[in-house]
């Protein structure tokens, strides 16, 4: 089987998809906490496995020998995700999977977000299990999906200076994790993915003022000024904090991936930002 953790998340929707256009309904498990949000790929034959990273025992017995797995990051920042992670490498391990691929972070992205994706990966590693990085970078939803506040003050806010980013859409990344799950030959292989585009923020404001006819402006700050802008506007400390590390990490070039390994692996070229903006301002 091909079994996809995370699977009514944001990313794991759209992997599951894109399997079903390529495999039998009947091959594809999904893992999810809460089977209500997978009735829709119950119906069309997905298998729902449930389990949480939270509680072991509900990954015994889940996966079997030759299953291809993609283990799909969390998002419980406070509960520990490389604890987390290391209890579905091991059920893996002990099941004898034929591939875990894990969505991770690029290989140079050095901000606090990235720890738990390198702790995984070491995990991963040393677990002997055949693995694939899928090192993901940004998704172009991070940005496209927060437009509100930008086109209220006709200002992109970031503290990333003159940095660029190579963001791809998420189902961009979705269609490369498909790839490594049906195809062959990617065992103990590292993906750097990354849109074929890179952009500055100036770009972005840019692209905005030409789709939106305003006149938006990108308005550049330090990462403390963005930490203090974000917990302002209601975000919890550390994830302002997270956030700012982030940008700083842009500015520095960390988030510029240009192996190709993205458009190589999907078959064709990433979703221009452009294209993930004006699907955002139709709603
Ligand atoms: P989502 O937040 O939409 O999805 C996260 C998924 O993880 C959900 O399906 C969620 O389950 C599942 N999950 C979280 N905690 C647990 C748990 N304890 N046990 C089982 N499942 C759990 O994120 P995306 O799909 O957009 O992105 C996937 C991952 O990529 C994120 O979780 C994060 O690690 C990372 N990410 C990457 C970004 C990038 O730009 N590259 C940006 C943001 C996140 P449920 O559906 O039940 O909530």
């Amino acid at each position: 089987s091909i079994v996809v953790t995370g699977a009514t998340g944001h990313l794991g929707r759209h992997v599951v998809e894109q399997l079903l256009e390529k495999v039998p309904a009947e091959q594809i498990t999904a893992v999810v906490r809460n089977a209500e949000k997978a009735a829709d790929f119950a119906d069309r034959g997905v298998k729902i496995a449930l389990a949480d990273y939270n509680t072991p025992a509900s990954f015994d017995g889940l996966f079997s020998a030759g299953d291809k797995v993609l283990l799909v990051s969390g998002n419980e920042f406070d509960k520990g995700r490389v604890h987390q992670h290391k209890v579905v490498i091991d059920a893996a391990a002990a099941a004898g999977v034929a591939l875990l691929a894990y969505t991770s972070a690029p290989g140079s992205l050095t901000a606090a977000l990235a720890d738990d994706h390198r702790g995984t990966e070491e995990i991963l590693l040393g677990s002997g299990v055949p693995y694939a990085l899928l090192r993901n970078g940004w998704y172009h939803e991070n940005y496209t999906e927060n437009l509100a506040p930008v086109l209220e003050h006709n200002a992109v806010v970031a503290a990333a200076g003159e940095g660029k980013v190579s963001s791809a859409s998420r189902a961009d990344y979705a269609a490369a994790a498909v790839a490594v799950l049906t195809g062959e030959g990617h065992e103990n292989k590292t993906y750097e993915l990354g849109g074929d585009t890179p952009w500055s923020f100036a770009e972005y404001a840019a692209e905005l003022s030409r789709q939106t006819g305003k006149d938006i402006t990108y308005n550049a700050v330090s990462p403390e000024a963005l930490a203090g802008i974000l917990t302002g506007a209601g975000l919890p400390e550390p994830l302002a904090q997270i956030l700012a590390g982030v940008d700083a990490s842009i500015e520095k070039g960390e988030l510029v991936v240009s192996t190709g390994d993205l458009s190589r692996l999907a078959g064709r070229p990433t979703t221009p930002l452009a294209d993930a903006i004006a699907a955002a301002l139709k709603g």
